[in-house]
Protein backbone atom coordinates (compact mmCIF):
# COMPACT_ATOMS: atom_id res chain seq x y z
CA UNK A 1 0.00 0.00 0.00
CA UNK A 2 1.68 3.33 -0.96
CA UNK A 3 -0.38 5.52 1.64
CA UNK A 4 0.82 6.73 4.81
CA UNK A 5 -2.46 6.22 6.81
CA UNK A 6 -1.56 6.38 10.77
CA UNK A 7 -4.78 4.64 13.12
CA UNK A 8 -2.54 6.51 16.33
CA UNK A 9 -2.77 10.23 14.46
CA UNK A 10 -6.82 9.65 13.73
CA UNK A 11 -6.86 8.17 17.67
CA UNK A 12 -4.79 10.63 18.97
CA UNK A 13 -6.89 13.67 17.35
CA UNK A 14 -10.32 11.35 18.49
CA UNK A 15 -10.09 11.69 22.04
CA UNK A 16 -8.74 15.44 21.82
CA UNK A 17 -12.34 16.14 21.46
CA UNK A 18 -13.91 14.16 24.06
CA UNK A 19 -13.61 16.62 26.51
CA UNK A 20 -15.89 19.37 24.25
CA UNK A 21 -18.61 17.95 26.79
CA UNK A 22 -21.63 20.36 28.74
CA UNK A 23 -22.67 16.60 30.12
CA UNK A 24 -19.24 15.57 31.35
CA UNK A 25 -19.41 12.25 32.26
CA UNK A 26 -22.53 11.71 30.18
CA UNK A 27 -21.50 11.38 26.48
CA UNK A 28 -21.01 14.41 24.53
CA UNK A 29 -23.38 17.39 24.51
CA UNK A 30 -22.18 20.01 21.78
CA UNK A 31 -25.15 21.77 21.07
CA UNK A 32 -24.89 24.29 18.33
CA UNK A 33 -23.84 28.52 19.20
CA UNK A 34 -22.52 27.40 22.39
CA UNK A 35 -19.07 27.66 24.17
CA UNK A 36 -18.26 23.75 23.96
CA UNK A 37 -18.40 24.04 19.83
CA UNK A 38 -16.66 27.71 19.86
CA UNK A 39 -13.79 25.44 22.04
CA UNK A 40 -14.07 22.62 19.39
CA UNK A 41 -14.19 24.32 16.57
CA UNK A 42 -10.94 26.64 17.56
CA UNK A 43 -9.58 22.91 18.09
CA UNK A 44 -9.88 21.70 14.97
CA UNK A 45 -9.04 25.11 13.46
CA UNK A 46 -5.81 24.06 14.52
CA UNK A 47 -5.59 20.48 13.85
CA UNK A 48 -6.34 21.53 10.15
CA UNK A 49 -3.66 24.30 10.18
CA UNK A 50 -1.08 21.85 11.01
CA UNK A 51 -2.01 19.41 8.42
CA UNK A 52 -0.86 22.10 6.34
CA UNK A 53 -4.46 23.61 5.53
CA UNK A 54 -5.87 27.00 5.16
CA UNK A 55 -8.47 27.64 7.65
CA UNK A 56 -11.94 29.91 7.43
CA UNK A 57 -14.93 30.40 9.12
CA UNK A 58 -18.10 31.01 7.46
CA UNK A 59 -20.65 33.36 8.00
CA UNK A 60 -22.79 29.96 9.38
CA UNK A 61 -20.20 28.46 11.67
CA UNK A 62 -18.33 26.30 9.61
CA UNK A 63 -15.34 25.29 9.29
CA UNK A 64 -13.03 24.90 5.98
CA UNK A 65 -9.78 23.84 5.73
CA UNK A 66 -8.47 24.29 2.14
CA UNK A 67 -5.85 22.70 0.18
CA UNK A 68 -4.50 23.86 -3.15
CA UNK A 69 -5.02 22.03 -6.25
CA UNK A 70 -2.71 21.97 -9.15
CA UNK A 71 -5.25 23.35 -11.38
CA UNK A 72 -6.54 26.76 -8.92
CA UNK A 73 -9.98 27.40 -10.86
CA UNK A 74 -11.10 23.73 -10.47
CA UNK A 75 -13.59 22.79 -8.29
CA UNK A 76 -13.14 21.63 -4.82
CA UNK A 77 -13.53 18.28 -3.35
CA UNK A 78 -15.20 18.90 -0.03
CA UNK A 79 -14.76 15.82 2.94
CA UNK A 80 -16.64 16.99 5.34
CA UNK A 81 -19.50 16.03 8.32
CA UNK A 82 -20.99 17.79 11.30
CA UNK A 83 -19.06 18.85 14.96
CA UNK A 84 -22.11 19.57 17.19
CA UNK A 85 -23.86 16.36 19.00
CA UNK A 86 -26.97 15.03 20.53
CA UNK A 87 -27.50 15.91 23.96
CA UNK A 88 -25.97 13.08 25.99
CA UNK A 89 -24.43 11.29 22.00
CA UNK A 90 -20.94 9.80 21.58
CA UNK A 91 -17.61 11.02 20.40
CA UNK A 92 -18.12 9.76 16.97
CA UNK A 93 -20.89 10.98 15.14
CA UNK A 94 -19.95 13.69 12.91
CA UNK A 95 -16.46 14.60 14.31
CA UNK A 96 -15.23 10.72 12.87
CA UNK A 97 -16.24 12.33 9.21
CA UNK A 98 -13.90 15.30 9.77
CA UNK A 99 -10.91 13.68 11.52
CA UNK A 100 -10.94 11.12 8.70
CA UNK A 101 -10.96 14.17 6.76
CA UNK A 102 -7.90 15.68 8.14
CA UNK A 103 -5.61 12.46 8.00
CA UNK A 104 -6.68 12.40 3.95
CA UNK A 105 -4.83 16.31 4.35
CA UNK A 106 -1.55 14.61 6.25
CA UNK A 107 -1.49 11.47 3.69
CA UNK A 108 -1.26 13.82 0.78
CA UNK A 109 0.96 15.86 2.66
CA UNK A 110 3.42 13.01 3.52
CA UNK A 111 3.19 11.73 -0.06
CA UNK A 112 3.80 15.34 -1.32
CA UNK A 113 0.99 14.86 -3.86
CA UNK A 114 -0.89 17.52 -5.60
CA UNK A 115 -4.32 16.79 -7.07
CA UNK A 116 -5.75 18.14 -9.70
CA UNK A 117 -8.72 19.62 -7.87
CA UNK A 118 -8.78 21.49 -4.79
CA UNK A 119 -9.82 19.50 -1.34
CA UNK A 120 -11.52 21.37 1.26
CA UNK A 121 -12.45 19.53 4.60
CA UNK A 122 -15.25 20.49 6.17
CA UNK A 123 -17.03 20.71 9.57
CA UNK A 124 -20.51 21.43 9.57
CA UNK A 125 -22.72 23.95 12.08
CA UNK A 126 -26.26 22.33 13.84
CA UNK A 127 -26.81 19.11 11.72
CA UNK A 128 -28.62 17.35 14.44
CA UNK A 129 -30.97 20.30 14.87
CA UNK A 130 -31.19 19.24 18.81
CA UNK A 131 -31.41 22.93 19.88
CA UNK A 132 -33.43 24.65 17.12
CA UNK A 133 -35.28 21.63 16.46
CA UNK A 134 -34.26 21.99 12.58
CA UNK A 135 -31.13 20.61 11.43
CA UNK A 136 -28.71 20.41 8.43
CA UNK A 137 -28.07 24.56 9.31
CA UNK A 138 -24.48 24.51 7.85
CA UNK A 139 -25.04 22.51 4.76
CA UNK A 140 -28.34 24.44 4.28
CA UNK A 141 -26.24 27.54 4.22
CA UNK A 142 -23.56 26.32 2.13
CA UNK A 143 -26.60 25.77 -0.25
CA UNK A 144 -28.17 29.18 -0.58
CA UNK A 145 -31.32 27.73 1.45
CA UNK A 146 -30.83 29.86 4.74
CA UNK A 147 -32.36 33.74 4.86
CA UNK A 148 -33.08 36.53 7.41
CA UNK A 149 -36.68 34.75 7.84
CA UNK A 150 -35.25 31.38 8.39
CA UNK A 151 -32.95 32.89 11.40
CA UNK A 152 -35.87 34.06 13.39
CA UNK A 153 -38.55 31.52 12.44
CA UNK A 154 -36.18 29.19 14.63
CA UNK A 155 -35.89 28.73 18.35
CA UNK A 156 -34.58 27.01 21.24
CA UNK A 157 -36.62 25.94 24.67
CA UNK A 158 -35.20 29.42 25.48
CA UNK A 159 -37.14 31.58 23.04
CA UNK A 160 -33.73 32.31 21.50
CA UNK A 161 -33.61 32.40 18.34
CA UNK A 162 -31.06 31.47 15.93
CA UNK A 163 -30.32 34.87 15.35
CA UNK A 164 -29.75 35.80 18.33
CA UNK A 165 -27.60 32.55 19.10
CA UNK A 166 -25.60 33.35 16.54
CA UNK A 167 -24.59 37.17 17.52
CA UNK A 168 -23.88 35.36 20.99
CA UNK A 169 -21.76 33.12 19.32
CA UNK A 170 -19.61 35.88 17.41
CA UNK A 171 -21.06 35.61 14.07
CA UNK A 172 -22.88 38.03 12.44
CA UNK A 173 -26.83 36.62 11.25
CA UNK A 174 -26.92 39.61 8.78
CA UNK A 175 -23.94 38.36 6.46
CA UNK A 176 -25.54 34.87 6.64
CA UNK A 177 -25.96 35.05 2.57
CA UNK A 178 -22.00 35.14 2.50
CA UNK A 179 -21.76 31.31 3.66
CA UNK A 180 -23.58 30.12 0.14
CA UNK A 181 -21.07 28.80 -2.12
CA UNK A 182 -21.81 28.73 -6.13
CA UNK A 183 -21.93 25.04 -6.02
CA UNK A 184 -22.24 24.50 -9.28
CA UNK A 185 -18.52 26.26 -10.42
CA UNK A 186 -16.89 25.70 -6.78
CA UNK A 187 -18.06 22.03 -5.83
CA UNK A 188 -16.73 18.76 -7.60
CA UNK A 189 -18.02 16.58 -5.22
CA UNK A 190 -19.09 16.15 -1.31
CA UNK A 191 -18.09 13.40 0.50
CA UNK A 192 -18.61 12.11 4.08
CA UNK A 193 -17.38 9.57 6.14
CA UNK A 194 -19.94 8.68 8.79
CA UNK A 195 -20.32 5.79 11.89
CA UNK A 196 -23.19 3.40 10.76
CA UNK A 197 -25.16 4.27 13.63
CA UNK A 198 -27.11 1.09 13.23
CA UNK A 199 -26.84 -2.72 13.54
CA UNK A 200 -26.50 -3.98 9.90
CA UNK A 201 -22.84 -3.25 8.48
CA UNK A 202 -21.97 -4.47 12.19
CA UNK A 203 -23.66 -7.87 11.93
CA UNK A 204 -22.57 -8.21 8.61
CA UNK A 205 -18.55 -8.62 9.36
CA UNK A 206 -17.83 -6.01 6.66
CA UNK A 207 -14.90 -3.39 6.65
CA UNK A 208 -16.88 -0.67 5.57
CA UNK A 209 -20.33 0.38 3.95
CA UNK A 210 -20.63 2.53 0.85
CA UNK A 211 -24.22 4.31 0.71
CA UNK A 212 -26.46 4.55 -2.30
CA UNK A 213 -29.23 6.58 -0.64
CA UNK A 214 -30.66 8.64 1.72
CA UNK A 215 -33.79 8.49 3.35
CA UNK A 216 -36.33 11.27 2.86
CA UNK A 217 -37.50 13.54 6.47
CA UNK A 218 -40.44 15.35 7.07
CA UNK A 219 -40.94 16.05 11.19
CA UNK A 220 -43.43 17.64 12.83
CA UNK A 221 -44.22 19.58 16.00
CA UNK A 222 -48.16 19.19 16.29
CA UNK A 223 -50.35 20.94 19.49
CA UNK A 224 -53.46 19.99 20.32
CA UNK A 225 -55.29 22.46 22.15
CA UNK A 226 -58.29 21.62 24.55
CA UNK A 227 -59.64 23.21 28.16
CA UNK A 228 -57.99 23.01 31.13
CA UNK A 229 -60.59 21.91 33.91
CA UNK A 230 -61.24 19.73 37.20
CA UNK A 231 -60.46 16.49 36.68
CA UNK A 232 -63.02 15.22 39.61
CA UNK A 233 -65.93 17.42 38.58
CA UNK A 234 -65.88 17.53 34.74
CA UNK A 235 -68.37 15.14 33.58
CA UNK A 236 -66.68 12.99 30.83
CA UNK A 237 -69.25 14.36 28.32
CA UNK A 238 -68.46 17.83 29.00
CA UNK A 239 -64.56 17.70 28.66
CA UNK A 240 -62.60 19.02 26.10
CA UNK A 241 -59.51 17.23 26.90
CA UNK A 242 -56.04 17.66 24.89
CA UNK A 243 -54.69 14.54 25.80
CA UNK A 244 -57.34 12.03 25.36
CA UNK A 245 -57.15 13.64 21.07
CA UNK A 246 -53.37 13.34 21.43
CA UNK A 247 -52.85 10.00 22.25
CA UNK A 248 -55.54 9.05 19.76
CA UNK A 249 -53.23 10.41 17.00
CA UNK A 250 -50.31 9.27 18.70
CA UNK A 251 -51.30 5.79 19.15
CA UNK A 252 -51.58 5.35 15.46
CA UNK A 253 -48.25 6.70 14.03
CA UNK A 254 -46.56 3.57 14.01
CA UNK A 255 -49.25 1.70 12.86
CA UNK A 256 -49.21 4.03 9.72
CA UNK A 257 -45.49 3.68 8.89
CA UNK A 258 -46.10 -0.15 9.23
CA UNK A 259 -49.04 0.30 6.34
CA UNK A 260 -47.18 2.34 4.21
CA UNK A 261 -44.56 -0.75 4.11
CA UNK A 262 -40.85 -1.45 3.72
CA UNK A 263 -38.54 0.76 2.10
CA UNK A 264 -37.16 1.99 5.30
CA UNK A 265 -40.10 3.76 6.12
CA UNK A 266 -39.94 4.47 9.93
CA UNK A 267 -42.20 7.16 12.04
CA UNK A 268 -42.05 8.29 15.54
CA UNK A 269 -42.95 10.24 18.53
CA UNK A 270 -39.81 10.88 20.16
CA UNK A 271 -41.35 14.28 22.25
CA UNK A 272 -44.30 15.28 24.05
CA UNK A 273 -45.07 18.04 26.49
CA UNK A 274 -48.24 18.59 28.62
CA UNK A 275 -49.62 21.68 29.73
CA UNK A 276 -50.22 22.01 32.74
CA UNK A 277 -48.94 18.76 33.22
CA UNK A 278 -50.45 18.06 36.40
CA UNK A 279 -52.22 15.10 37.75
CA UNK A 280 -55.63 16.56 38.95
CA UNK A 281 -56.11 18.98 36.10
CA UNK A 282 -57.70 17.83 32.82
CA UNK A 283 -54.72 18.63 29.87
CA UNK A 284 -55.02 21.95 27.95
CA UNK A 285 -52.38 21.72 25.73
CA UNK A 286 -50.76 18.39 24.25
CA UNK A 287 -47.34 18.92 22.00
CA UNK A 288 -46.05 16.10 20.29
CA UNK A 289 -43.28 15.80 17.62
CA UNK A 290 -43.83 13.25 14.43
CA UNK A 291 -40.44 12.09 12.76
CA UNK A 292 -41.74 10.38 9.65
CA UNK A 293 -38.39 9.19 7.31
CA UNK A 294 -38.35 6.82 4.18
CA UNK A 295 -36.50 6.32 0.88
CA UNK A 296 -40.13 6.46 -0.54
CA UNK A 297 -41.38 9.87 -0.63
CA UNK A 298 -45.28 8.24 -1.57
CA UNK A 299 -44.63 6.73 1.98
CA UNK A 300 -44.08 9.61 3.74
CA UNK A 301 -47.15 11.47 2.16
CA UNK A 302 -49.19 8.51 3.20
CA UNK A 303 -48.30 9.00 6.78
CA UNK A 304 -48.60 12.97 6.90
CA UNK A 305 -51.73 12.55 5.21
CA UNK A 306 -53.25 10.27 7.70
CA UNK A 307 -51.83 12.16 10.37
CA UNK A 308 -53.78 15.87 8.87
CA UNK A 309 -56.76 13.35 8.44
CA UNK A 310 -57.08 11.77 11.80
CA UNK A 311 -56.36 15.36 13.74
CA UNK A 312 -59.50 16.66 11.87
CA UNK A 313 -61.33 13.64 12.46
CA UNK A 314 -59.98 13.20 16.35
CA UNK A 315 -60.02 17.14 17.00
CA UNK A 316 -63.53 17.97 14.95
CA UNK A 317 -65.41 15.08 17.37
CA UNK A 318 -64.09 16.76 20.64
CA UNK A 319 -64.36 20.36 19.37
CA UNK A 320 -60.44 20.21 20.27
CA UNK A 321 -58.43 22.81 18.33
CA UNK A 322 -54.98 22.16 16.72
CA UNK A 323 -51.49 23.23 15.02
CA UNK A 324 -49.33 21.57 12.73
CA UNK A 325 -45.85 23.50 12.19
CA UNK A 326 -43.29 21.64 9.63
CA UNK A 327 -39.68 21.64 11.70
CA UNK A 328 -38.01 19.54 8.57
CA UNK A 329 -38.73 18.49 4.98
CA UNK A 330 -35.74 16.84 3.27
CA UNK A 331 -36.60 14.64 0.36
CA UNK A 332 -34.99 11.12 -0.19
CA UNK A 333 -31.82 11.07 -2.02
CA UNK A 334 -30.13 9.02 -4.32
CA UNK A 335 -26.01 9.52 -4.36
CA UNK A 336 -23.66 9.35 -6.89
CA UNK A 337 -23.31 6.43 -8.74
CA UNK A 338 -19.72 7.38 -10.75
CA UNK A 339 -18.50 8.05 -7.14
CA UNK A 340 -19.94 4.94 -5.42
CA UNK A 341 -18.12 2.81 -8.47
CA UNK A 342 -14.70 4.54 -7.51
CA UNK A 343 -14.91 4.28 -4.11
CA UNK A 344 -16.10 0.03 -4.76
CA UNK A 345 -13.48 -0.10 -6.94
CA UNK A 346 -10.45 1.28 -4.39
CA UNK A 347 -12.33 -1.28 -1.87
CA UNK A 348 -11.19 -3.94 -4.07
CA UNK A 349 -7.98 -2.74 -4.87
CA UNK A 350 -6.33 -2.30 -0.65
CA UNK A 351 -8.79 -5.73 0.00
CA UNK A 352 -11.36 -3.95 2.13
CA UNK A 353 -14.46 -5.94 2.27
CA UNK A 354 -17.71 -3.27 1.65
CA UNK A 355 -21.76 -3.68 0.97
CA UNK A 356 -24.16 -1.34 -0.13
CA UNK A 357 -26.51 -0.32 1.84
CA UNK A 358 -29.15 2.76 2.36
CA UNK A 359 -29.06 5.61 5.15
CA UNK A 360 -31.59 5.57 7.79
CA UNK A 361 -30.34 8.59 9.56
CA UNK A 362 -30.08 12.22 7.64
CA UNK A 363 -26.88 13.69 7.16
CA UNK A 364 -25.62 16.87 5.57
CA UNK A 365 -25.01 14.44 2.54
CA UNK A 366 -28.77 14.81 2.14
CA UNK A 367 -28.58 18.59 1.54
CA UNK A 368 -25.81 18.51 -0.70
CA UNK A 369 -26.88 15.36 -2.68
CA UNK A 370 -29.87 16.96 -5.11
CA UNK A 371 -27.22 19.23 -6.31
CA UNK A 372 -23.71 18.15 -5.72
CA UNK A 373 -22.29 14.94 -6.53
CA UNK A 374 -22.17 13.08 -3.48
CA UNK A 375 -21.31 9.89 -1.71
CA UNK A 376 -20.82 8.39 1.90
CA UNK A 377 -18.76 6.09 3.73
CA UNK A 378 -20.07 4.32 6.37
CA UNK A 379 -17.96 2.63 9.50
CA UNK A 380 -19.29 0.02 11.38
CA UNK A 381 -20.46 1.34 14.67
CA UNK A 382 -20.35 -0.86 17.36
CA UNK A 383 -23.27 -2.95 18.57
CA UNK A 384 -25.60 -0.30 16.54
CA UNK A 385 -25.08 1.56 19.05
CA UNK A 386 -25.66 5.61 18.51
CA UNK A 387 -26.98 8.73 19.72
CA UNK A 388 -25.59 7.72 23.20
CA UNK A 389 -22.33 7.31 25.44
CA UNK A 390 -22.03 3.95 24.47
CA UNK A 391 -21.26 4.82 21.00
CA UNK A 392 -17.91 3.28 20.04
CA UNK A 393 -16.64 2.48 16.35
CA UNK A 394 -12.98 0.75 16.01
CA UNK A 395 -10.39 3.48 14.99
CA UNK A 396 -8.57 1.34 12.42
CA UNK A 397 -12.34 1.32 10.71
CA UNK A 398 -11.48 5.30 10.35
CA UNK A 399 -8.34 4.52 9.33
CA UNK A 400 -9.88 2.25 6.64
CA UNK A 401 -11.90 4.63 5.26
CA UNK A 402 -9.32 7.48 5.11
CA UNK A 403 -7.39 4.58 3.23
CA UNK A 404 -10.22 4.34 0.77
CA UNK A 405 -11.21 7.93 0.21
CA UNK A 406 -7.35 8.91 -0.14
CA UNK A 407 -7.09 5.93 -2.95
CA UNK A 408 -10.17 7.24 -4.53
CA UNK A 409 -8.46 10.49 -4.84
CA UNK A 410 -5.23 9.62 -6.00
CA UNK A 411 -7.02 7.60 -8.37
CA UNK A 412 -9.65 10.01 -10.22
CA UNK A 413 -8.31 13.58 -9.46
CA UNK A 414 -4.35 13.50 -9.32
ZN1 LIG B 1 -24.13 12.52 12.40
Amino acid sequence: MDNQVSTSRIQKDMEMFEGFTSTPGQGITRLPFTIEVRKCVNLLAKRMKSAGLAVREDSAGNLIGRLEGRNPDAPALVIGSHFDSVRFGGNFDGMAGIIVGIEIARMLRDAAVTLRNPIEIMGTHDEEGMRFGTGFFGTKAMMGEVDGDYLHRFKDADGVSIYDAMICYGLDPVRIKEAARDYKKEIAAFLEVHIEQGPVLGNSGLNLGLVNCIVGMQRYIVTVTGRPDHAGTTPMDMRIDAMDCASKIISQVSDWAKQAGGNGTVATVGYAQVMPNAMNIIAQEVSFSVDVRSKDQASIDYIVGKMHAELERVCGEKGARFTVSEKLRVPPADLDEKLLAMLAQSCDKLGLSYMRLPSGAGHDSLQTAPKIDTVMVFVPSKNGRSHSPAEWSEYSDLANAACVLYDTLLTNFQ
